[in-house]
This record gives C-alpha cells, structure tokens and sequence, in this order.
C-alpha cells in the first residue's frame, strides 16, 4: 500500500474508451444476425463476415440512426458529413485482415457527460465516438495445439466512445461509467446488457509529480463498473509503486484478472501509424441531412437528466432519485404515474417498484427480473395507490397485490377481491359490526364511555373477528368512539 502522504504528491489522470454494442437486428456490413449470444458457433455469418474476395459491404441504416442518438445522449449533434477507414492488424479473428473503423471523420466529435459524484457535478469532455464492426472470438482450449475462431461476433456493430482524460480518480471513472451506461440504455441506442458484453470499458491510466501527462497504461474489456474502479486503482497503486522505486512505467495494454483483482501485461501498445490506416473504398460516406438530424432530435427518448429533474420535483431525495433512475422501465412508469397522478401517487409507486439496487446492474438475470410490463401498469399502479390513500387496502395486502399485478397485469381491484383482502371501509357495513359488538359486550362498552380507553383494543379485535380482518380499524375506532 501506498501511504496517503506519497499519493497526494501525484495527480491521477484517467481516460476511458467505451465499446457500445449497437442494438441492430443484423451486422454493420452484412445481413447477418446480430445477437451472438447463445448461437452456435460459425453459425451467424455470410459471405461478407467471411471477408470472401469480391463480397461487398453495405452499410446498415438502423446502425447510424443509433449511433446519432447516442449523439444527442452525449450532449452534441452526430456529424454531417462521416466516413469509414480501414485499421489493419492481423489476427485470426479477423478474416478482412482489416478492421473496418472510423479514424478520419468519426460521426460523434465533441461532446459531454456530466453526473453527480458525492453531491458534486462532474463533466467528463467527449473527445470523439465512431462507428466499427467487431472482430471474432478466439479460444484457446487448454492443452490443446489449436485455437478456435468463432466468427458470429464479427461484423457487430459497436460505437466506440472516447473520453478526454477529464478523470482524476477511480471514483470519477467509476462515475462516468455508469452514467455512460445510463445514457446508452436511456437513448434506447444499445441493450447494455454488461454481462453479455454489450458494453466494454478500456481504461487508461497515469500518473504524475509534474504538470506533465506520465507514461500511460490501458486496461481492456472491463464490463462492470467495479471492475473499472479497481483497476483504475489498482494501476494508480503499481504505478505510483513502480516511480517511488526509481522505475518506469512501460507503456502498454493491459488485461483484468477478476479473481485475482489486478492488472497483468498483455502485450506492447502500438502507436497509430502501424495500423496503416486508409479510406475504406467500397463504402460511400454518410451524409446526413439537417431534416434528418433534426428528426432525431424530435424523436430522442428522455435521458436520465430529466427524469431527475422530475423525481427531485416530486420531492424525492437525492438517493432515492438516483435509484429510480438506475432502472429505465422504473423510471418511466414513475414518471408518467407523476405526469397523470401526481405526486402522492408517484411517490407510492417509486417506493413499491424499489428493490434494493445491486451496484453496477452487472447482473443479467436481475436485469431481466426487473423488467415489467409496462402497458397497463402505469393506470394499475394509480388505482392501486388510490385504493391504499382510500383505506380500502393495508400497505401490506397492496404490497401483495403489486407483486401479482406486476407480473400479470391485471387489474389491482380483481386482484384484491380474488385474494380477499379488501378493508371493509365502507363505515355502514362496518357501523353494523360495531354495534353489533357494542351490543353483545355491554361491560367493555360501558367501560369505555367511562373514559377507561384500555377496553377499546379488547373490542376493536372484537369487530375485526366479526368481519374476518378485514374492518379498516381506522374507521372502527372512530366508529366506536361516536357510537
Ligand atoms: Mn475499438
């Protein structure tokens, strides 16, 4: 460990490069589908994936609108005029023998994201973002003299977001990760589902004594938002290390050891000029209109910022607002509860839909769990606040018909009735019972009119025996007490 002393003489500066896998139905070139994850291997490919002589790519339409959305979660506009280059390298992988990138004119430049860290606003500057396809997977079977290459990842679409080195600690990287994540699932421009690898962090880390940037490292593919502080604070902690024992940090890539949580060195980087970049000449640059960026615009899904615009003008707290927000079908149906309801309502159902957040959503099978249907839940969730603000449910009884409700859908009321937890807060019905019971204990009544109010528990368990439980003792209590 290094002491705390050591650390302050360095500063930390840290920049990320997101990978985000964009939510098409094929490739970026090819027709190819696009969801790899339990196909067999070398089964989502053609020709084009194949890099067969003489296939031609052609670009996917739905793959640049996504990628200007992501434009506007960003905080900018997508460029007018983009285009596609050629990355060479050579890797079994990657049957082109190239990867085709966007190195030249990128269709994002510029760009924020800004988000709260420990009460405080933090801005992250985008540098650029661009449009490539992905490569294959290779495996390498342990004790065997072969690889395996699966080739139905390459070709995905993938938007490569780059980040000016505005992070100064592993905290902030952290930050800015998750709020990316949330940007990109909001603007509905990929599924981001982390545990699949829809989205892939490389984080790259120096530090320094001086106003000069120190020898840099990258870490690649972390996908949870933990992995990316511990490995930002792993690195800041060996290289910090390394200089206080007269070293030098190598300039390198590195990989993410998860069990053994640290950092260990994969290979040399390469400086840009070895990739040999090129236009690619067999596809046409993209051009977008103004009508069409403005069509985007008008039909952008709201982003995270606004819904906490709106939970913190429905009074909730600041924690509580943060966790709405880290589920979008929570915040929707919160929101459009709030936009028909009100606030009462709004609050009530921000507080049922809440299960305790897991950090960094990393979870798959959670992910799935929290998704509810949504079409008639919004007027479900209404009606049944509305029948807790009547008495007509106990927080408990709701808190069971909102499980049923929510998986089913149905209707809160049919719900109640079905389960026969219904209060009786109909005060004739519940008159009668008390009555009823006034008069068969004439004792405890006379006792309390005497203003001994300890009878009050014996006859109140009286009327809800008489009424199955169901008697509301809020309006029975008042009912005995005028009676
Ligand atoms: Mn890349």
């Amino acid at each position: 460990m290094i002491s705390d002393d050591i650390r302050s003489q360095y500063t930390v500066t840290v920049g990320i490069e997101c990978h985000v896998q964009l939510k098409t139905k094929t490739k970026l070139f090819s027709g190819a589908d696009n969801d790899a994850r339990e196909a067999v291997p070398n089964t989502l490919v053609n020709h084009i994936d194949f890099g067969l002589p003489g296939a031609l790519p052609v670009l996917n339409e739905k793959a640049v609108e996504l990628a200007s959305q992501a434009a506007f979660a960003l905080g900018t506009e997508p460029q007018r005029f983009s285009k596609f280059d050629r990355k060479h390298y050579f890797y079994p992988d990657l049957p082109l023998g190239y990867q085709i990138t966007q190195f030249y004119d990128p269709i994002i430049k510029d760009g924020s994201v800004t988000f709260t860290l420990d009460g405080e606003s933090k801005t992250v500057r985008i540098h650029e973002a661009h449009m490539e396809a992905d490569a294959g997977k290779s495996t390498h079977p342990a004790g065997a003299d072969y690889s395996l290459v699966d080739l139905n990842r390459a070709g995905t679409p993938l938007l490569e977001i780059v980040s000016e080195p505005d992070m100064h600690s592993a905290a902030e990287a952290k930050g800015y990760a998750r709020e990316l994540y949330l940007r990109m699932r909001y603007a509905e421009v990929s599924d981001a589902n982390l545990y699949y690898g829809n989205m892939r962090f490389d984080v790259n880390v120096s530090v320094s004594k001086t106003a000069e940037l120190g020898k840099r490292t990258e870490t690649k593919n972390l996908n949870s938002f933990r992995s990316v502080e511990r490995a930002v604070e792993y690195e800041v902690e060996r290289q910090i290390g390394l200089l206080e024992q007269g070293e030098t940090v190598v300039q390198e890539t590195r990989g993410w050891d998860d069990a053994g949580q640290k950092t260990f060195s994969q290979r040399s980087k390469e400086d840009s000029y070895e990739y040999r970049y090129m236009p690619d000449p067999d596809i046409p640059p993209i051009v977008l209109s103004d009508e069409y960026v403005a069509n985007i615009a008008a039909n952008m899904p709201e982003l995270p910022d606004a819904y906490r615009e709106k939970f913190a003008a429905m009074g909730l707290d600041a924690k509580t607002v943060e966790d709405v927000v880290a589920e979008p079908a929570t915040a929707k149906l919160v929101g459009e509860v709030y936009d028909d309801a009100g606030s009462a309502h709004a609050k009530r159902a921000a507080f049922w839909l809440l299960k305790p957040q897991s950090d960094g959503s990393d979870d798959a099978d959670e992910v799935e769990a929290k998704e509810v249907k949504t079409s008639s839940q919004v007027k479900n969730l209404i009606a049944l606040s509305q029948m807790v603000a009547d008495n007509m449910l106990s927080s408990t009884a709701a808190k069971e018909v909102l499980d049923t409700m929510l998986k089913t859908g149905e209707d809160p009321t049919k719900i109640a009735g079905e389960k026969n937890l219904m209060q009786v807060s109909d005060e004739g019905a519940i008159a009668e019972i008390v009555k009823q019971v006034l008069a068969e204990n004439p004792k405890a009544a006379g006792d309390v009119q005497g203003g001994e109010m300890k009878a009050i528990g014996f006859l109140v368990g009286q009327v809800m025996k008489q009424s199955q439980g169901k008697a509301n003792p809020r309006s029975q209590r008042s009912l005995s007490k005028s009676n």
